[in-house]
């Protein structure tokens, strides 16, 4: 389904925690070019953590 050339790519967030991805987000390959780390909730440890793309 994805186009030819195409920069923005799917990733999933980890919990870096308990390993579990949590979220699906995109990024573009073009302008991002480091790792994505954010800092979200996570329903299994029931906190907020650092999820990282994976
Ligand atoms: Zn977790």
């Amino acid at each position: 389904m994805a186009k030819k050339g195409e920069t923005v790519i799917n990733v999933a967030l980890a919990c870096t925690e308990c390993g579990h991805r949590n979220y699906h987000t995109k990024r573009n390959k073009r302008n991002v070019r480091e790792k994505l780390s954010l800092n979200k909730y996570c329903k299994w440890c029931h906190t907020h953590t650092t999820h990282k793309e994976v």
